[in-house]
This record gives C-alpha cells, sequence and structure tokens, in this order.
C-alpha cells in the first residue's frame, strides 16, 4: 500500500513561518521586518502578517528606528524579555530546594532557597512555600509561563513524572497536583539534562549540536546532547552513571555495590578522605580553601577524583565521538587549576585520534544551573509556540 504522505495545513504553515520568525528575532538583536524577509526567505507581506499577530500576542515589541541607507527608517523588533516568566526548580540536593524566577532571554530576575530534608518527605508544603516566594517577583502586568523541575533520578518526560530517584519520594501525580494548584504546566526533567539544556540555551554549549554535561553534587549525572537534542536512551536512563561498575574502588556504594564510579566523584567521599588525615572538615567551602591552600591529604583526595572525572571523559569520548564537556556541580569550586589537572589526565589517557581535541569547560551557570535549566525547558516551549 501506497504510504500516505502527511499535508500541511495552512495552519500548520502559519506556526512554522511564526517560529522562524521567532528564531530569526532570537539571533539577531537589531533587526527590521525587511532584515527578517531576507534571513528566513518569506515575503515581506507574509512576515509583516506574522509580526503584527506576534506584537498582538504581546511576545515582540517594537523599539524605535534602524539606520537607513537611502528612504524611511526601518523599524527594530525585538523579542519581548517580559512577555512571560518561567519558575525553575532544583531538588538535586537532599540538604536544600532552590529555585529562580526567568525572563523571557533567560535571565535570572530572582533566586530563593529552602532548606529541605529529604528524608522528612516534606518535599511538596517546602516547595509550594518557595514557589509562592518567587511568584511575588513576577510583574502584575505579565505572568507565569509555566514550572520546570530539576530532579535526581530517572524521569519519564512523556508522562511527567519520576520512575526512580535516590532523592525525594515525589508521587505519581506529583506534576499534577503543582498544576493544579498554580493554575500553570508543570515539566518534570532529571537534573543533570535540565543542566545541559541551560548551557545549550545560553552557555557554554552554545550552538554545540553535541556535547556532554557531567553534574556532580552529591551524586553524579550525565546530560548527553546528540544532533542538538537531548538523548534519554530507552527507558530515560541514559546519563545514569552514578552505578557504573568500575576496578580499583573498594568503597560500598549507596547500592550496596563495591565499584560504583559514583562514590569517587563524590562530594562526601573527599570530605571522608580528608577526615583521615590531620584535618577535620564538614563542609566543600573547607575543603576549597584547604585545596586553594595545597594542603596534601586534600591534593591527594581531589587528584584522585580529577583522575576518575578524566577517565571517564575520556572513555565517553572514545564511545560517542564527542570532544565537548561541561563541567556543573561542586568541582567547580576547586578553579581552573583542577581543570587543568583533569584535561592533562584526559590527555594522557585518550591517546590517539582527536587526542588534543578534546575541550573541557566548567559550567557557566554553577550552582544556579539546574534551576536555571528547568526554567529554560518552559522558556523554550514558549518561544516554540507551544505554549
Ligand atoms: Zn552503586
Amino acid at each position: 500500500m501506497k504510504a500516505q504522505r502527511k499535508t500541511l495545513s495552512i495552519t500548520d504553515i502559519k506556526l512554522t513561518n511564526a517560529r522562524g520568525v521567532l528564531k530569526c528575532l532570537k539571533g539577531n538583536e537589531q533587526i527590521s521586518r525587511a532584515g527578517i524577509s531576507r534571513a528566513t526567505g518569506l515575503s515581506r507581506p507574509t512576515v509583516s502578517v506574522l509580526i503584527a499577530e506576534l506584537i498582538d500576542k504581546g511576545c515582540i515589541i517594537e523599539c524605535g528606528d534602524g539606520e537607513a541607507h537611502s528612504g524611511r527608517k526601518p523599524i527594530i523588533l525585538k523579542l519581548n524579555r517580559a512577555y512571560k516568566y518561567a519558575i525553575g526548580l532544583d531538588y538535586s540536593s537532599s540538604r536544600f530546594i532552590r529555585g529562580c524566577v526567568c525572563d523571557m532571554a533567560y535571565g535570572i530576575i530572582a533566586k530563593a532557597e529552602r532548606p529541605c530534608d529529604a528524608s522528612r518527605g516534606c518535599i511538596l508544603e517546602i516547595t509550594s512555600g518557595l514557589i509562592d516566594e518567587l511568584l511575588q517577583h513576577i510583574p502584575a502586568e505579565s505572568s507565569l509561563a509555566g514550572i520546570g523541575i530539576g530532579v535526581t533520578g530517572i524521569v519519564d518526560t512523556v508522562k511527567n513524572r519520576v520512575i526512580e530517584s535516590e532523592r525525594y519520594d515525589l508521587n505519581i501525580n506529583y506534576a499534577g497536583y503543582l498544576q493544579d494548584r498554580y493554575a500553570a504546566p508543570i515539566f518534570m526533567e532529571n537534573d543533570s539534562n535540565v543542566a545541559a539544556v541551560a548551557e545549550y540555551a545560553q552557555g557554554k554549549a552554545r550552538g554545540k549540536e553535541n556535547f556532554i554535561y557531567i553534574f556532580c553534587s552529591e551524586v553524579i549525572g550525565m546530560g548527553i546532547f546528540l544532533k542538538g537534542s537531548l538523548f534519554y536512551g530507552n527507558m530515560f536512563n541514559s546519563g545514569e552513571i552514578i552505578h557504573m561498575a568500575h576496578d580499583g574502588i573498594t568503597e560500598t556504594c549507596g547500592c550496596g555495590n563495591k565499584g560504583c564510579l559514583g562514590v569517587k566523584l563524590s562530594e562526601s567521599n573527599i570530605i571522608s578522605q580528608i577526615n583521615n588525615g590531620d584535618k577535620k572538615v564538614n563542609t566543600m567551602r573547607q575543603v576549597y580553601n584547604l585545596y586553594h591552600n595545597y594542603h596534601p591529604q586534600t591534593e591527594a583526595a581531589v587528584n584522585e577524583a580529577a583522575k576518575y572525572l578524566s577517565r571517564l571523559i575520556a572513555n565517553t569520548s572514545k564511545l560517542l565521538g564527542i570532544d565537548d564537556f561541561v563541567i556543573g556541580g561542586f568541582f567547580t569550586g576547586f578553579g581552573e587549576r583542577f581543570l587543568r589537572a583533569v584535561s592533562e589526565y584526559v590527555k594522557q589517557e585518550h591517546v590517539g585520534f582527536r587526542s588534543n581535541a578534546i575541550n573541557i569547560q566548567f559550567s557557566k551557570f554553577l550552582e544556579d544551573g539546574v534551576a536555571l535549566g528547568a526554567a529554560s525547558l518552559v522558556l523554550d516551549k514558549v518561544w516554540d509556540l507551544s505554549l
């Protein structure tokens, strides 16, 4: 039987064209209707009609005259960063939850944080208090587009629910409850994945179609970006590297096994190694101070972590042929010296083809990456005209 070709309706074509106009405006700060027409290949009348509708909707504004080579000056258009706002929440810690409000230009306009003991199971109550506080920062003339949540664990982004999390016990209808309470769409996503989204939208991976984001906090995870999109695997479990088996690791992991990579790349492992020596530490701030002062036991613990991290990077690069890596989470506090050490170890490990091509950077957003990425999920959907 002959396969039926899907024909685009007039509505589909109009939506595609409107998305093209918005994409063009996203990439150009000083552009007129004529400029958009040239850049998109759409006719001037089509562009004028689309722009009129998008101005009416509120997502584009006119902002004065541009330069004219001759005749009438063109009117410059830009995206309205105050059109709507998104809230992003970070559920990657067992000690606190963090949130931010972002405008349509992916800029953080407000941040807040609440202590949260994951073992007490009061996440919903604390989240509601945090959202209520963040909502105060949205101007009265604008509105909330939606709320994104970055969660440690495996998240089914189709059913919008957490399949498995070592952090918080989230009810199957968690997103639905918040959706009803705030009358806004809620999007759940893995924490490493949303942090990768932030880097792709506005950070160190901007313009990179293929890159890896490695997030190390209390646990470790990986966001894999292939051809400009997150790669999920069959069960939304791609990048779940915490229990990846590794020779030479004798410590027991929280899962009960020995040899899990996550043990060596955790804050708690570095702290416990330092505490076996002459100094006693409780916080990463103390660890950073010791490392920056070249304390021998701290140097040894951090360098060991750097070696495990470099092996992960080298092996991932060999497996996927990806050169660009962004590191987020607590490793960023060790600064450039740590990054240089990781890069050197990678060169030693990654001999042969493209051995000098691997580019390792720290996240642009540091501690805000997960919350900003969660908000970015919402903003991307608004700009895609699907919200
Ligand atoms: Zn394990």
